[in-house]
């Protein structure tokens, strides 16, 4: 069965990632609701930095949803704990 690649877009960045099928360089984060390519994510393990904090919380203010705590670097959790 031929596979069409799913091209994802990166909230943070705005670059294109493949987002299956099988390979995936790309998270969902959850807790935020939105794509971030693995560069993104893998860079802001100890938390999204302060720049990008605008677009991390874009969707949850959309929705007037509870934005994380920050954690103990004064960062948003990337994970949201
Ligand atoms: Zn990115």
């Amino acid at each position: 069965m031929p596979s069409t690649k799913i091209i994802e877009c990166c909230d943070l960045c705005g670059e294109g990632f493949q987002y299956g099928p099988v390979a995936y360089f790309g998270t969902y984060v959850l807790t935020y609701q939105v794509m971030a390519c693995n560069r993104c994510f893998a860079a802001n393990a100890d938390g999204w930095a302060s720049h990008l904090e605008a677009k991390v919380t874009r969707s949850l203010k959309a929705k007037s949803m509870r934005i994380p705590e920050r954690n103990t670097k004064g960062l948003l959790p990337r994970d949201g704990f």
